[in-house]
């Protein structure tokens, strides 16, 4: 699954950093996760770092973008196999499916 930043987020910055791919940015009024990027840390670390360092713990798994192991894997070597997924250059913060 892809994980999700809820308005909890104080915008302390200490995740953005810590993302393996990338994923997080700031979007209108706090902190997004590119689900398109997220692979819950897959491949990178055996747990997520953002929710490993987040000091309020608003990051929940996003129910929109339910995935297995072996999908998130895929996702993992897709985004090691190319700089970025083929909409990830317009990346705005929006949901788009
Ligand atoms: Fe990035 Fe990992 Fe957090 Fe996903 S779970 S946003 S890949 S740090
Ligand atoms: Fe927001 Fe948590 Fe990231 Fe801080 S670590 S910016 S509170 S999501």
């Amino acid at each position: 699954m892809a994980l999700m930043i809820t308005d909890e987020c104080i915008n302390c910055d200490v995740c953005e950093p810590e993302c393996p791919n990338q994923a997080i940015s700031m979007g209108p009024e706090f902190y997004v996760i590119d689900h398109r990027k997220c692979t819950e840390c897959v491949g990178h670390f055996d747990e997520p770092q953002c929710v490993q360092v987040c000091p309020v713990s608003c990051i929940p798994v996003n129910p929109a973008h339910i995935e297995t192991p072996e999908q998130l894997m895929a996702k993992y070597l897709q985004l090691q196999g190319r700089a970025a997924l083929p909409a990830a250059g317009q990346a705005d913060g929006n949901e788009r499916d």
